[in-house]
C-alpha cells in the first residue's frame, strides 16, 4: 500500500475567537480551520483537523518545497511511502522539515498527518483506533465543558448553569481577561462555583499571558501569586497553563507555595523532549497534550509512559472539531486512568460543520468513544468543499 495524496483543506468561516457579551456561547477559531487528508492507492483515507495558523500550514503540507532534506513539504516526503510505517514516517517528517520546523506550524502539520496515518492503520487492520493504539480499556469517558470566561458574574453564572443542565460533571472557563483584576476574578469564580456546587469539577485556564492596555505580556510572579491566592479559595480541580511554556520550572516554584492546587499544562508543547522537561522540571499534576499539535498520536503514546512513571493524569487538550474529540477519546480509552475528556462547547460553525454527525453528551455526562474501524467519525465532504471554496474566494 502506498500514499498517493496528502492534501490540506483550508476552510474559511465568518466568526472570530472570543466570548461575546450577552450571547449564549463563546466561539473557538471560527475564521479559519485546516483539515488534512492522507489518501492511499487502495482508496483508504485518514482525516485530521489541526489547530494552527491554517493558511501557512496549508503551504507546509503541499506548497512549494525545496530539494534539500530539512526544507521539504510533507507531501513531497510522503508520496509513494507505505502509510502503515507510521512511526518511521514521523521520524522522516521531522528530518524533512528540520531546518524550518521542529516545533510550531510544521509540527502541527506533522501531528495531523500522524493522526491520519493512525486512522489508516486502524482501518486497514479492521479495528477501531483505540484498539490499534494498543487496547481499548473503556467505551465512555466523563466530559468537561470547555469554554471562555464571560465578562460578568451574571453571564458566567448563566453559562455555567447551561452546562450543568446539559449534564456536564465538570466545567472549564478560560482566558477572557481572567487573572488581571482580582476583585472581578473573585466575583466571577464565586458565581460559577455557586452554580456548579461543591460536587462538580471547576477547571480554570487563566492563560499564560494577559493583554495589558493593548499590549500582551506574561504575568509577573507577584501577579501570578495573587491570582493563585484568589483561585485557592474556590477549590479548582486544576489551574491550567498559566506559566510561560519555556519556563516549566516556574510551575514547581508555585507548587511549593500552593501545595493545595493542582496544575495542568502541555497544550503548547510538542515532542517527547518537551513533555519530559515539563514533567521533570514543572512537577505538574495533569499533562495536556493536544493531539493536533504535540506531534500526533505517535508522540502521545510516548507521553503515556512518562505519565505512568510520574503518576500524572493525562487529559488531552481538545478544543476544536469532533475530529479532535474523536482522536482524543480513542487515545484516552487506551490509558489506565482517563478521568476527563475536554469537550469544546464553544464550537464555531466551521468546527461544528466538518463532521456528518456531531458527538453528543450522554445524560450522565459521559461521551462515547467512537466504534467501528478507524476513527469512527465521518467528514462532511459537501460542507468541506463549500468552506474550502470560501477560502479560495478570500484569496488564500
Ligand atoms: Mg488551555
Amino acid at each position: 500500500m502506498r500514499i498517493v495524496d496528502v492534501s490540506p483543506f483550508l476552510l474559511k468561516g465568518d466568526e472570530t475567537y472570543g466570548s461575546h457579551t450577552g450571547a449564549a456561547e463563546a466561539t473557538d477559531q471560527g475564521d479559519w480551520l485546516l483539515l488534512v487528508r492522507v489518501l492511499t492507492d487502495d482508496g483508504v483515507e485518514g482525516w485530521s483537523d489541526v489547530e494552527t495558523l491554517g493558511p501557512v500550514a496549508a503551504r507546509v503540507i503541499s506548497g512549494a518545497g525545496m530539494g534539500a532534506m530539512g526544507f521539504r513539504t510533507l507531501r513531497d516526503e510522503l508520496i509513494g511511502k507505505d502509510p502503515l510505517d507510521v512511526e518511521r514516517l514521523w521520524d522522516e517528517l521531522y528530518l524533512a522539515t528540520a531546518y524550518y520546523g521542529r516545533r510550531g506550524v510544521a509540527m502541527h502539520c506533522i501531528s495531523a498527518v500522524d493522526n491520519c496515518l493512525w486512522s489508516i492503520r486502524a482501518q486497514v487492520a479492521g479495528v477501531d483506533l483505540a484498539t490499534a493504539l494498543g487496547g481499548r480499556h473503556r467505551d465512555r469517558i466523563p466530559a468537561y465543558a470547555s469554554t471562555l470566561f464571560r465578562q460578568t458574574p451574571e453571564e458566567n453564572a448563566a453559562a455555567a448553569g447551561r452546562y450543568v443542565e446539559l449534564g456536564f460533571g465538570g466545567v472549564k472557563f478560560g482566558w477572557g481577561g481572567f487573572g488581571i483584576d482580582s476583585v472581578l476574578d473573585r466575583e466571577n469564580l464565586a458565581a460559577i462555583r455557586d452554580v456548579l456546587g461543591p460536587q462538580r469539577a471547576m477547571m480554570t485556564d487563566p492563560g499564560w499571558y494577559i493583554v495589558d492596555g493593548d499590549r500582551p505580556r506574561a504575568r509577573t510572579r507577584q501577579e501570578t501569586r495573587q491570582m493563585l491566592d484568589v483561585l485557592a479559595g474556590f477549590d479548582p480541580y486544576w489551574v491550567e497553563d498559566f506559566i510561560h511554556p519555556e519556563t516549566p520550572a516556574e510551575y514547581a516554584r508555585f507548587k511549593d507555595e500552593f501545595p493545595q492546587l493542582r496544575f495542568a499544562a502541555g497544550e503548547q508543547l510538542a515532542t517527547t523532549w518537551d513533555f519530559e522537561r515539563l514533567i521533570a522540571e514543572g512537577r505538574i499534576d495533569v499533562i495536556q497534550p493536544d493531539l493536533s499539535r504535540c506531534g500526533g498520536l505517535t508522540i502521545a503514546r510516548q507521553i503515556t509512559a512518562s505519565s505512568i512513571a510520574g503518576g500524572q493524569e493525562i487529559v488531552t487538550h481538545s478544543w476544536l472539531s469532533d475530529l479532535l474529540h474523536a482522536y482524543s477519546l480513542h487515545y484516552l480509552a487506551t490509558l489506565i486512568e482517563a478521568p476527563w475528556v475536554e469537550f469544546n462547547v464553544a464550537q464555531s460553525a466551521l468546527s461544528r460543520g466538518v463532521v456528518k454527525s456531531r458527538m453528543s453528551l450522554d445524560a450522565d455526562g459521559m461521551v462515547a468513544v467512537p466504534t467501528g474501524p478507524g476513527l469512527g467519525v465521518e467528514v462532511d465532504g459537501v460542507f468541506v468543499r463549500r468552506a474550502a471554496a470560501r477560502a479560495t474566494e478570500a484569496g488564500s
